[in-house]
């Protein structure tokens, strides 16, 4: 069994939002974090690369990890990019399609607060350069407490969104705040998708489940003696997870009981 971290980023940026401002990785941070990736040598892998792997494809490099980039922030393209591309290395960014704006058009609807996301023309031209977009919901809606019709809108709709756009199948999703149950993955496999990134701050692997991907969350106090520790297979367990706890499961019924009746609970 290979240990591989998944890592998870949101932006980077100086400004952001102060709603992202915890998730949020300052441009000088990140390339300081790039650069202990190069001094730990570590093979930065496509994520789909890890996937292949756990359905018995070919062995991966020492020391692998995969780059991950969730909600589709602006910054991915004007920040990031040149950033992995200066160093040629892989990524997987995770689009909320709801977020994403036609050229000088509104978005069509998503529970993000306002930040500045890519529009479609960006998201295409990332996508033709080489980076994996994968889905992320349309709404970023918790999904795990959605009614089917909704939860189909989006693990369905989100797949036909990127489809019509890119003109080509994706296959990766990411779970917006990393919930799921088993019936969302059951909805995801009847849409298609084969592989999905969760976030339980965890090391994923080669024996890891595809329908949740094990990720570690950098964030903005995310201190390089932290992310050393990543590198070096320190600092958090390995998944595939431990069974479901009672607390995980008693923290749904509220978070459903809010969305059935809003206002009700707090
Ligand atoms: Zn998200």
């Amino acid at each position: 069994m290979s240990v591989v971290p998944i890592l998870q980023y949101h932006s980077v940026s100086d400004d952001p939002p102060e709603w992202a401002e915890p998730l949020t990785v300052t441009p000088r941070h990140f390339q300081e974090q790039l650069d202990l990736l190069r001094d730990a040598q570590m093979s930065v892998i496509p994520l789909r690369r890890l996937v292949s792997a756990i359905r018995g494809g070919p062995p991966l490099p020492p020391r692998s990890l995969v780059l991950t980039f969730d909600d589709g922030f602006s910054d991915f393209y004007w920040t990031v990019t040149p950033l992995l591309a200066a160093r040629e290395l892989p990524a997987t960014l995770f689009v909320a399609t709801g977020a994403a704006y036609p050229p000088g058009g509104r978005s069509s609807g998503s529970r993000l607060p306002a930040a500045r996301m890519l529009n479609w023309r960006q998201v295409a031209g990332l996508d033709a350069y080489g980076i994996e977009i994968g889905g992320h919901s349309r709404t970023h809606a918790e999904l795990d407490v959605l009614p089917g019709r909704q939860l189909r809108s989006e693990v369905e709709g989100c797949k036909r969104d990127l489809e019509d756009v890119l003109g080509h199948a994706v296959s990766s999703y990411s779970y917006p705040h990393g919930y799921h149950n088993a019936a969302v993955r059951r909805a995801l496999r009847a849409a298609g998708w084969d592989c999905a990134c969760a976030a339980p701050q965890a090391f994923s692997s080669t024996t890891d489940d595809p329908m949740c991907l094990a990720r570690l969350t950098v964030r903005h106090d995310t201190t390089a003696a932290v992310f050393a520790d990543w590198l070096r297979g320190q600092g958090a367990r390995t998944s595939p997870a431990p069974p479901e706890t009672l607390g995980t499961r008693a923290s749904r019924l509220l978070r459903r009981t809010r969305a059935r009746w809003p206002g009700r609970l707090r």
